[in-house]
């Protein structure tokens, strides 16, 4: 099984992580566990990067930047935001003074070259095996059902048009959807993805997973034309579907993805804080069947139980071309990840098939008891 591990330097904002510190933390963890890769980003100082690639490429692994798709490239370059249903642009989501989830949409070509302007600006030449694409997709329903179901820019009211899709249909099916009986009509998941029995649902959801994949193909044929290999950081299975990543197209893509099995995280992406935000958006907090009632499995099973996340992994692996390597959260932040290392275990015994794992999102926050846990499994 292969090991990569994710350290967060720091976003295009605030301060970046100490470099003594990064640079110690990268030298402990290949003392600990067999690592074959490191994912680190996106502050903007190249000597982070430059003495972290000689020590990673001394000891045979491979570095890989981390770098924001349509989220945050704002900061440094002019994007156009997600318009939701209103009108308005999709709001934000202030995880911290670094990272701020707001969105750009997958549509616009403006939006899709911020990523290789800033790779040429600010990481060019300093010896990257690869890049690891992260927020390839439309916001989530954590940032409000107004921009979560976006985007209405001109230039996707156009490609629903060109798809066929009634715009005004979809706009008062959004608008009445806290008070819909089954919100999205959804059928069980089949070969890697989630079929959506509602035909409006469908192609709406269809169409914005092939926004995002052509987007994300372009972008990656470019990165490649570099030398550099692609990994991707997508949702789980069952929340891809609602953020436009339909994750067996974007195998296509890749050397590798990551779907992020956050099972313990209160925070974007995070398993049981995505999904409260759908039930909410969907006014389902306190229905029991609520879960039935999105994707039509039995009502007693959470997306975030560990065994239907090693089911959808399993069935990933069989319809993605690329290797799956499942994000657990070895970090562990008051309030954010409340991970034990008995979570870790469990995460360990419910992924131990797959090819590899991603050891996530920031090795500075990680416990050593944690890694340790990890390493035992490989003695
Ligand atoms: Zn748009």
């Amino acid at each position: 099984m292969e090991l990569t591990v994710q350290i967060r330097t720091g976003g295009y904002t605030g301060d970046p992580s100490d470099l003594t510190q990064v640079l110690d933390a990268i030298r402990d963890v290949f003392a600990r566990l067999p690592v074959s890769r490191v994912i680190m980003g996106w502050c903007v100082l190249p000597e982070v990067y430059q003495q972290a690639a000689s020590i990673v490429h001394d000891l045979g692994a491979e570095l890989y930047l981390w770098l924001p798709m349509f989220s945050e490239n704002g900061l440094l370059r002019d994007c156009s935001p997600v318009i939701g249903l209103s009108g308005q642009e999709s709001r934000p989501y202030q995880l911290d003074d670094s990272e701020n989830f707001d969105f750009y949409c997958p549509n616009s070509p403006v939006n899709q070259s911020a990523l290789l302007s800033l790779y040429d600006e600010y990481f060019a030449g300093i010896g990257f095996d690869g890049v690891f694409l992260d927020k390839i997709r439309y916001p989530s329903l954590i940032n409000g059902l107004d921009g979560g179901l976006g985007c209405f820019c001109p230039n996707c009211l156009t490609a629903y048009d060109e798809a066929g899709i009634d715009i005004d249909a979809l706009r008062s099916r959004i608008s009445a959807l806290p008070y819909l009986e089954t919100p999205f009509g959804v059928s069980d998941y089949q070969t890697g993805r989630y079929v959506f029995t509602d035909s409006l649902w469908d192609n709406f959801f269809s169409l914005r997973q092939s926004i995002v994949s052509v987007a994300l193909r372009n972008q990656c044929a470019a990165l490649r034309q570099l030398g550099l290999k692609i990994g991707l950081d997508v949702f789980a299975p069952f929340l891809s579907q609602f953020v436009g990543q339909d994750i067996t197209l974007l195998s296509q893509l890749a050397d590798f993805i990551k779907p992020m099995m956050y099972s313990a995280t209160l925070a974007p992406a995070g398993l049981p804080f995505e999904t409260a935000a759908l039930l909410r958006a969907t006014g389902m907090e306190d229905d029991p069947r609520s879960y039935y009632r999105i994707i039509g499995f039995d009502p007693t099973i959470q997306p975030f139980d560990l065994y239907f996340c090693a089911r959808e992994i399993e069935a990933l692996r069989q319809a993605c071309i690329c290797p799956i390597h499942p994000g657990i959260e070895l970090n562990r932040i008051p309030g954010v990840a409340p991970t034990t290392t008995e979570y870790v275990s469990r995460c360990l015994d419910a992924y131990e098939g797959a090819p590899g794992l991603v050891l996530s999102w920031n090795l500075l926050n990680m416990p050593a008891n944690h890694l340790d846990t990890v390493a035992a499994r490989f003695r």
